[in-house]
């Protein structure tokens, strides 16, 4: 027999917890459905384990530099220390006894399985049927993709899941893909001594971002002794133990080959044809309220707005208000942020250079480069990067930020908020920018916008 509730949240990652549990404070009675582990990919094989893994690494590398300016060293990298504290302190072994505690002891029923959607407002998880008197809350997250490589199915390959589990670190890695997950964890594994060559078949790394971010991060890369092969094609893949990578530009080989191609929907399989929603879309349309049809709200990754833990975050609270039928403004992407977390730290705010002319602003740039400001200076080995400031000229206005520094990411803060709250140019001009930080360098950005 069917059991009615208010709301059931298919995938508790980020959002969809964060929505159950508000939901359930307002008194609705609320199912959380999760066939894996409550919080999703970001406290688990995500954002939590990886930026671990980064300030490890960036530890390690300070280590060597620290002999360029203050100290005699000897470095010896332990990933046994990294791999404790991801396994005890950040994953409790890849359970969720607490986060499964939080969310019940605020009153949401939680159901372990996969959630299909059976009718309208009907979700059947194994036996289980609820029916969904206010509305369902899709939060299904992501996969990894696996590319259809010949020979890459059945062999020992490595995800971002395997990835932060590793106990100790390969004598050698091929990274299969230039984008975020790949940049991170090869620099990671570099710096704890593994030999790294990342395969790209684009012209540069991180291909997304403004082309001198993947310029000045592969030389870091090839300075810190990462081959790093772009314009460059994986037609076939063996494993005789180590593993073959076959290209165009020949074989290479290693222990291990992280595969790091991008990611897709879980979407197959959840029953969206049911309430009229293709079922082999990529990611589900929303609208500003993040309904996606009657009833039925979509939140995270599967939205294609960003896959970000803030933006499920950020789509969560707009989706509660309106089950809740709170007000409240429609979901904004402006001035989504997001940050690379390698060294130097890449932090990005609203439009590239090439966004903004595809869609035909009047646009204009600034740039400037961090080793010329006296901050960059200061700080020796590794203090080199840039700012660079996409303006429209009409409005006044700067519709998007790149920077690419030490700490680049709380550098961004400043610029998302020009972003966000579309602060007239002139406004940044006649600010005062603390001295010597590495934020100041926005002010010489600033002068090179008005100068070209
Ligand atoms: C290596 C890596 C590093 C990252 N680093 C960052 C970072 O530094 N900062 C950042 O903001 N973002 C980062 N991200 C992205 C971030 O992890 C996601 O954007 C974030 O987890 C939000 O995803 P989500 O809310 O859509 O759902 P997810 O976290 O993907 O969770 C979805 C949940 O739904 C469950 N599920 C799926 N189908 C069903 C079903 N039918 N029934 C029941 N349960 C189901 C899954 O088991 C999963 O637990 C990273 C991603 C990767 C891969």
């Amino acid at each position: 027999m069917a059991e009615d509730v208010d709301v059931v949240v298919i995938g508790l990652g980020p959002g969809g917890e964060n929505a159950a549990g508000l939901l359930a404070d307002a008194g609705l009675r609320v199912v959380g459905v999760e066939s894996r582990l409550v919080g999703g990919e970001c406290p688990y094989w995500a954002c939590v384990p990886t930026k671990m893994m980064v300030r490890a690494g960036d530890l390690v590398r300070d280590a060597h530099r620290a002999r360029d300016l203050a100290a005699e060293t000897t470095v010896r990298p332990d990933w046994s220390r990294v791999a404790g504290r991801i396994r005890d302190d950040a994953t409790n072994d890849w359970t969720d006894g607490p986060a499964a505690d939080r969310l019940t002891k605020r009153g949401v029923t939680l159901v372990r399985g996969a959630g299909v959607i059976t009718g309208p407002g009907e979700v059947t998880v194994g036996d289980r049927v609820f029916r969904a008197g206010r509305g369902i809350v899709l939060n299904t997250g992501t996969s990894p993709s696996v590319p259809p490589i010949d020979g890459l199915d059945g062999t020992p390959y490595w995800t971002n899941r395997d990835v932060v589990a590793v106990p100790t670190v390969p004598a050698s890695l091929l990274v299969l893909g230039g984008g975020v997950v790949g940049v991170e964890t090869a620099q990671v594994f570099a710096r704890f001594g593994t030999r790294v060559t990342i395969v790209e078949g684009g012209p540069r790394l991180l291909s997304r971002e403004e082309p001198e971010v993947g310029d000045l991060l592969g030389q870091v890369f090839e300075r810190e002794g990462i081959d790093v092969r772009t314009n460059t094609r994986a037609t076939g893949v063996s494993h005789d133990g180590g593993f073959t990578l076959h290209t165009g530009d020949g074989d290479l080989t290693a222990e291990r080959l992280l595969v790091a191609t991008g990611r897709h929907s879980n979407l197959p399989g959840l029953g969206l044809g049911r309430i009229g929603l293709r079922e082999d879309a990529r990611f589900v349309d929303v609208d500003g309220a993040m309904r996606a049809a009657d009833g039925v709200w979509a939140i995270g990754d599967i939205t294609g707005k960003g896959a970000f833990t803030h933006v499920s975050m950020y789509q969560s609270e707009i989706a509660v208000r309106a089950i809740l039928d709170r007000p409240g403004p429609p979901a904004a992407y402006r001035a989504v942020p997001r940050v690379t977390f390698t060294d130097p730290e890449i932090g990005v705010v609203g439009l590239t250079e090439k966004e903004a002319e595809d869609q035909n602003l009047p646009v204009r740039t600034g740039f400037t480069r961090i080793q010329d400001s006296t901050r960059g200076w200061i700080q020796g080995p590794g203090g080199e990067g840039f700012i660079k400031l996409v303006a429209d000229t009409e409005w006044g206005i700067l519709v998007g930020a790149t920077v690419m520094s030490p700490m680049g990411g709380e550098i961004l803060g400043a610029l998302a908020v020009a972003v966000h709250a579309e602060v007239p140019i002139d406004t940044l001009r006649t600010m005062i920018y603390a001295y010597p930080t590495f934020h100041r360098a926005i002010e010489s950005a600033l002068t090179d916008l008005e100068a070209t």
